[in-house]
């Protein structure tokens, strides 16, 4: 049996009715812009990620694009960030003037050590961003403490609803940087039917600031503080994402239970190192990543068996072209690169019947010999 990476279909068909008919509500009032749903939806967030003010945008990259603007990183300023992260993280670092420095990972979770955040400080450091990679948050507490002051954008777009237990607290993703960011993009946990973004935050001049930065840098129709953008979070997408929301934990708990399934089936092979979860973090899996030293080699055998995997992320940011200016060689974040070559995503999402697990694993163990 074939077994997609990711299967929306089939989350699709079990809360049709309620998205068509919240989606149908929006077109019969057309309302699209703004209103109800979008701040519905972003006091439902806020909640969910214990802070006080959240606010919706048109996708998680105008999410970080907006929260180092209300940062006032610009031109002259460095950013502080990791290299294996998907491609929009350094991006929006890039697209405010600001110049992307890079740390490495910790090579057991993928998430930033802090360590590295440390060593990459300099004058002219402005920020940091920290991506909680993959569904499990990055140790957030101690990447404020090497940010030495600085203020801290949490990239959780992978990680809605992922936890860590900070001083036998519990702190969601998104809830202790200066500003947390999320991506409502399909593929994501909490996935739209369309792009969608928001920012969290628990400081009031930075939840003004956002609001101004989404809508032309006015609060006031046609009077203008600031140059800002227009990146509002879409009704329709709203009103779809309210729909999914309350099957989101038990989505991250079918999660966890595929990726414990896979962990017990695949502990005896002794060339597949399957995803390390800090002992602090509760992750929503929004990947399951195995490193594998033959990995190009067991793709190809899934393909063959049909069986859906991606590669998240085969270069490292400080390799990509388009960074050439910023003077990086292979060899500068090792253990990204070790990443780069090692990693390989197996179909996780909660819909995954018992016998698509079975078909995952069996390809898996035929490619060592079990
Ligand atoms: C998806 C993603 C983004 C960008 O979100 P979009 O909604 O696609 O713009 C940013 N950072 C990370 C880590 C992501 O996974």
């Amino acid at each position: 049996m074939a077994v997609p990476l990711l299967d929306l279909k089939a989350q699709h068909a079990t809360i049709r009715d309620d998205v068509v008919a919240a989606v149908m509500d929006i077109v019969d009032q057309q309302a699209f812009i703004l209103g109800d749903p979008v701040g519905q939806l972003e006091c439902s967030v806020a909640g969910l990620s214990q802070v006080k003010y959240a606010v919706g945008c048109a996708n998680g990259t105008d999410a970080l694009l907006l929260a180092l603007r209300a940062l006032d990183v610009g031109h002259g300023d460095e950013v502080v960030t990791t290299p294996f992260t998907f491609f929009a993280t350094a991006g929006a670092i890039h697209n405010v003037g600001a110049r992307p420095v890079f740390g490495d990972i910790d090579p057991r979770t993928f998430n930033i050590a802090p360590d590295t955040v440390r060593a990459s400080i300099s004058d002219r450091t402005k920020a940091v961003i920290a991506v909680d990679l993959f569904g499990q948050m990055a140790p957030i507490e101690e990447v404020i403490a090497a940010a030495q002051g600085r203020p801290v954008i949490e990239d959780a777009a992978q990680s809605i609803g992922a936890s860590r237990l900070v001083n036998g607290a519990t702190v969601m993703a998104g809830q202790a940087a200066a500003i947390g960011t999320f991506s409502f993009f399909p593929s994501k946990n909490l996935g739209g039917y369309g792009d969608g973004g928001m920012m969290v935050t628990q400081d009031e001049s930075l939840f003004e600031a956002l609001m101004k930065l989404r809508t032309h840098g006015s609060r006031r129709t046609y009077f203008h503080e600031i140059v800002g953008y227009n990146s509002r979070l879409d009704a329709l997408q709203a009103a779809v994402l309210r729909a999914k929301l309350p099957h989101l934990a038990a989505w991250s708990e079918a999660r966890r239970r595929n990726a414990a399934y896979y962990d017990a089936a695949f502990a005896d092979l002794t060339d597949v190192v399957t995803p390390y979860i800090d002992p602090a973090n509760t992750s929503i899996y929004n990947q399951y990543t195995l490193r594998v030293p033959e990995r190009d080699a067991l793709q190809a055998h899934l393909k063959a068996h049909e069986i859906g995997s991606s590669v998240y992320y085969p270069l490292p940011l400080h390799l990509q072209p388009c960074f050439a200016y910023l003077g990086y060689e292979e060899g500068q974040c090792p253990e990204s690169e070790r990443a780069a070559r090692e990693v390989l995503s197996l179909p996780v999402f909660p819909e995954l019947t018992t016998a698509q697990r079975d078909d995952v694993i069996a390809a898996v163990r035929t490619f060592f010999g079990h």
